[in-house]
């Protein structure tokens, strides 16, 4: 585990108490990379207040106008929610979760995405992560608050680092680096165009083909070098279409 590795991603936070109260649980825990997407009030002396001797943590955030721009070099990402969603994703507790960020922070950067006070994360945002985390409740009310939320995660990663015996699989001796978000996001974009061109998705009545496309591809964590073979294979299908109807 390298919680060196790992970034704390706040999406638009309502209220700066909670943004202190989670650099505080960050710092509890031994995590200390914190960014701020789009926080509703921020710099805020509330913050300050929440964060107690975790000053530190907050004056190192980095605060970003979008969530892509947070996560844009990260190879793992995960997405929490407190309640299921319309197209369910590989949903873990926070303790399996951690073994999950344990391997992958071991070599690439990992992102774990809390959402908003009132609505949480929005489905484009969770369809970007590899993996869910969700914390076991009481069926009567299963929304934490925020801070409380990043505590539980965060304790779990803690309680991996101090039984460091249990790790099962490492892909450290893996022949080339993983994907990044932003590479991703090139792919989708590209996949999306051929899947038009090739008239398998039309643009007018999409559904939710992009979205399962998507969970399909973070299932698997992709290397650079398979997703370059992808990107050639998209291309190379793009200039078959193109010749087909004869536009050179
Ligand atoms: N009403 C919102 C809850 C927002 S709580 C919703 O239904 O999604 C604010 C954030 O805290 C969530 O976006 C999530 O990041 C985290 N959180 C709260 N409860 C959680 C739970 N049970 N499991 C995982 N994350 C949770």
């Amino acid at each position: 585990m390298k919680l060196d590795k790992i970034r704390i991603v706040l999406v638009n936070t309502s209220h700066p108490g909670n943004i202190g109260g989670v650099a505080r649980a960050m710092k509890n825990m031994g995590l200390s990379r914190l960014y701020l997407v789009a926080p509703q009030q921020y710099p805020h002396e509330k913050a300050e207040w929440r964060a107690a001797s975790a000053g530190d943590v907050l004056q190192s955030a980095t605060v970003t106008e979008s969530l892509s721009e947070a996560v844009a070099d990260c190879q793992f990402i995960v997405g929490t929610s407190a309640r299921g969603r319309r197209i369910p994703w590989p949903l873990l507790d926070p303790r399996q979760c951690a073994e999950h960020i344990d391997i992958a922070s071991r070599n690439g950067e990992v992102a774990i995405l809390f959402g908003r006070e009132d609505r949480g994360l929005t489905n484009d945002e969770l369809q970007i992560c590899n993996l869910h985390l969700n914390i076991p409740t009481s069926e009567a009310y299963s929304s934490l608050n925020l801070a409380m939320a990043v505590q539980v995660a965060c304790y779990e990663l803690r309680m991996r680092l101090n039984a460091p015996g249990r790790s099962t699989q490492s892909n450290e001796q893996w022949d080339a680096p993983f994907t990044t978000r932003a590479a991703m996001e090139h792919f989708f974009v590209h996949l999306e165009q051929t899947l038009i061109d090739i008239e398998f998705l039309d643009p007018t009545a999409p559904r939710q083909l992009m979205a399962r496309m998507r969970r399909l591809y973070s299932r698997v964590r992709l290397d650079k070098m398979e997703l370059n073979i992808l990107r050639g294979i998209l291309t190379e299908t793009q200039k078959w279409v193109a010749r087909a109807r004869g536009d050179n």
